[in-house]
């Protein structure tokens, strides 16, 4: 019997397995604060803490050596702001986790699953919507952990992608995979775009953020559009999910 029934009334349990702070709020705060409002549960995995990145912006100026510690107080902080569990975070240096052999940071994805349960799993999809290879890197080895966790277990947690409209993707400059393309799971986010905004913004060591920050806010981006990974397989308490999320 597969255990994480949506009918028996328990905290359900969301995890997102990305690469650096700020993955998880560009592509799926909006519906995890959602999913958190309606008594749920839900952690973030974290690769690096994404010392690579921009050091600072406005008047704030980080340096290099002290990023790190930064990044990681930003997503602290917001997940704090989202009531989402402190992070799980990997002590990879930012791009190098795709030089970590991919069975061995599977490894320690599923030793997260295990501890944690979840009935849905969001990483990134084939190309991490950005191609970059550290997004690619948890992909591959989220996948692998997913394999595991359901050999060795009784669990059958529904795998998601952030997903972006092939036209949307294309203003972007964006080259999506045909599964980053498929809107399966759509979710309307009017109720949390705010605090959604106000979480990339608190990113303030980050440009990238920034920016988007301000194009989700002209363009009033209110929904958070998610893909069914073909590796899943589909059952009875899978459909009773994504209705769920659809419905949040
Ligand atoms: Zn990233």
């Amino acid at each position: 019997m597969m255990s994480n029934k949506i009918v028996d009334g328990k905290p359900l349990v969301w995890i997102g397995v990305f690469a650096h702070p700020d993955d998880e709020t560009t592509s799926s705060s909006g519906t995890m604060m959602k999913w958190v409002k309606k008594n749920n549960e839900a952690y973030i995995i974290t690769g690096t803490r994404g010392e690579e990145g921009t050091l600072g912006t406005g008047d704030l100026k980080i340096k290099r050596e002290d990023l790190g510690k930064v990044r990681e107080e930003e997503l602290r902080h917001n997940l704090d702001l989202y009531g989402v569990n402190p992070p799980y975070i990997f002590n990879y240096r930012d791009q190098d986790l795709d030089k970590e052999i991919p069975e061995t940071l599977a490894k320690k994805i599923l030793t997260i699953l295990k501890e944690t349960t979840p009935d849905v799993i969001i990483t990134f999809g084939p190309t991490g919507i950005s191609n970059h290879p550290d997004h690619i890197a948890i992909h591959k080895s989220a996948l692998i952990a997913y394999k595991y966790y359901k050999s060795e277990t009784d669990r059958n947690p529904l795998l998601i992608y952030p997903a972006i409209a092939e036209e949307r993707a294309k203003d972007y400059g964006l080259e999506l995979s045909e599964d980053e393309k498929r809107l399966d799971i759509v979710v309307d986010i009017e109720d949390t775009f705010e605090t959604k905004i106000q979480g990339l913004k608190n990113y303030k060591s980050q440009e990238d953020a920034q920016q988007l920050a301000k194009r989700f806010t002209e363009h009033n981006f209110i929904y958070e559009s998610f893909s069914i990974s073909p590796i899943n397989e589909l059952d009875e308490n899978s459909t009773k999910l994504i209705n769920y999320l659809t419905s949040l």
